[in-house]
């Protein structure tokens, strides 16, 4: 396979698509020992297609390749304007392929296709923008009077393997791809095994960009088999994952003989908090969307509604109204606002939640397949009232369309509710009051605050969680604090003083 090419027709992403193969040196090829696995359409469960399944072996191929090309030189000794004019040739080359990774996301990861097309701009725009923050990238010169001037440079680093989850996968596999590219690096990608396809599109989109052979590789795989090989590479100098905290916590274990430099971005079950002063409508116009976009799979997901007690009762029933009037259907259909969850065993894990929060909590909306969707998996819009911060449903990542409600009374009670989880992704905070405002913003243990806003990203800010939500943030110029070395030069302007050890002389 050279071309992956699909199509949406009659509202239904097309399905003949050939067997998926890994992007190694340059060139598409099946696994090693030939191993294969079936990827599913989460609105139907039928297998798409069957994908190579990689193994050390095709790991070894992949990360040698990398090696090679970065010992070459041809990508990391480019000067930045010449890696960042290849970086605008991949974002040209992804806008050229947007309809098929649309179609893709759609096929493949159930993304609803009207927030697919939006992920799939974004990915160009990924690409873009490193290659202008790279083109920018300045260090420091640091004159010591007339004795010394120091200078800092940052340098490529090496090989970096990228492992990335199946949420919106496209976007988020260039996220980290296009700093490490700008950075000068060579990359192996793993991608998520439930929904492996675009990611093949991003190699095409890459080769037509006339990048080195290896400085690009994909190798598809099972987590445990293929992650846990490329996590552990000798020859791996940094890896970026995006995944569940369990999984972070594995692949920072297996690069620990070889002192990896990791970047990790992990689960969350982010607060939003809103307090009576605010715009209601537009708290509750945030909340809806920003719980159930993305099918709810979503680690920004504000998952968690904590509401002050005047206006608890009537936010909740706002938001079980809209929760139940979101359209469901089929991700490839423009009106579909919630579309299936990725895979069987993620329904199962999912409803599992929603049945003990039946349990633990005021079940207000869904919790239920939805009425005339009898395969693929989906899910209803789901929202609890009156969660108890002790409960599972509070406290866990759920990673669907499910969210809960808790009251509160004072500033400080909310601050403690909303920090009383283990993760530390993202918050949202919805008052009117200036003060209130930054003080919750200062108070709440999370990487990323909004005031009065639903998740709108800014690229030149550092992205990322604190607590079990993720090691370092990325973004903008903080990027490359990740993916180069930063090497310090000190250089004598004249003769200062050098101790004369083994002449006789008092030093
Ligand atoms: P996951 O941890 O199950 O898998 C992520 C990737 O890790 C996949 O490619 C998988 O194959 C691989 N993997 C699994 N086991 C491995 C191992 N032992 N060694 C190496 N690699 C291994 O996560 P998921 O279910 O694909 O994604 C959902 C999770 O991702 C959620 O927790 C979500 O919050 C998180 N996420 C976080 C962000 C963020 O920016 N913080 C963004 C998106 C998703």
């Amino acid at each position: 396979m050279t071309e992956a090419r699909v199509a949406i027709a009659d509202g239904r992403a097309a399905r003949d698509i050939a067997p998926w193969d890994h992007y190694i040196a340059g060139a598409f090829r099946p696994s090693a020992d030939g191993g294969r696995f079936e990827t599913l359409d989460p609105a139907t469960n039928e297998p798409i297609t069957s994908v190579a399944a990689g193994t050390a072996t095709d790991i070894d191929a992949a990360v040698a390749a990398a090696r090679r090309t970065f010992a070459d030189g041809d990508w990391p000794q480019l000067s930045p304007p010449e890696r960042a004019s290849a970086l605008v040739r991949i974002a040209d080359a992804i806008e050229d392929r947007a309809d098929d990774i649309v179609a893709l996301e759609c096929l493949d990861a159930g993304v609803p296709i009207s927030q697919a097309r939006g992920q799939a701009a974004r990915a160009a725009e990924n690409f873009r923008f490193f290659a202008s923050i790279a083109r920018g990238l300045t260090t420091e010169a640091l004159r010591d009077g007339r004795a010394f001037m120091n200078y800092v440079v940052r340098k490529p680093i090496g090989v970096t393997g990228i492992i990335t989850p199946w949420n919106t996968p496209f976007m988020l596999e260039t996220w980290r791809v296009a700093p490490a590219l700008a950075a000068g690096n060579t990359v192996v990608l793993k991608p998520a095994e439930w929904a492996p396809l675009s990611a093949n599109v991003l190699a095409e989109a890459i080769a037509a960009a006339e990048l080195p052979h290896g400085a690009f590789n994909v190798v598809h795989g099972i987590g445990e088999v293929a992650g846990a090989a490329l996590a552990a590479h000798p020859d791996v100098r940094l890896v970026a994952f995006t995944g569940e905290t369990g999984t972070g916590r594995e692949v920072m274990g297996a690069g620990a003989a070889t002192l990896k430099r990791h970047s990790f971005e992990l689960g969350g079950k982010s607060p939003v908090v809103v307090f009576a002063d605010c715009d209601v409508e537009r708290a509750v116009d945030a909340a809806v969307f920003g719980v159930f976009s993305l099918n709810g799979e979503r680690c920004t997901a504000g998952s968690r509604l904590l509401v002050e007690r005047p206006i608890y009762d009537d936010f909740v029933a706002a938001v079980a109204t809209r929760a139940e009037q979101v359209r469901i259907g089929h991700p490839a259909d423009p009106r579909t606002e919630l579309g299936p969850l990725i895979h069987p065993a993620h329904w199962e894990r999912v409803h599992a939640y929603v049945r003990e929060g039946a349990r633990e909590a005021r079940l207000v909306a869904g919790g239920e397949r939805p009425g005339g969707f009898d395969d693929g998996n989906y899910l209803q819009a789901t929202v609890f009232a009156d969660a108890d911060r002790g409960s599972r449903i509070f406290q866990e990542e759920i990673f669907g369309p499910v969210v809960t409600a808790t009251p509160f009374d004072t500033d400080r009670e909310a601050l403690d509710l909303a920090n009383d989880v283990r993760y530390g992704l993202a918050a949202y905070v919805w008052t009117n009051d200036l003060r209130c405002a930054h003080h919750m913003a200062q108070g709440i243990e999370s990487g990323l605050v909004w005031v009065n806003s639903h998740n709108v990203r800014d690229l030149r800010a550092p992205f990322g969680g604190v607590k079990d939500s993720g090691i370092n943030h990325e973004g903008g110029r903080y990027s490359f604090d990740f993916y180069c070395d930063t090497q310090t030069v000190h250089v004598a302007l004249g003769d200062h003083h050098i101790p004369r050890f083994g002449t006789g002389e008092d030093q």
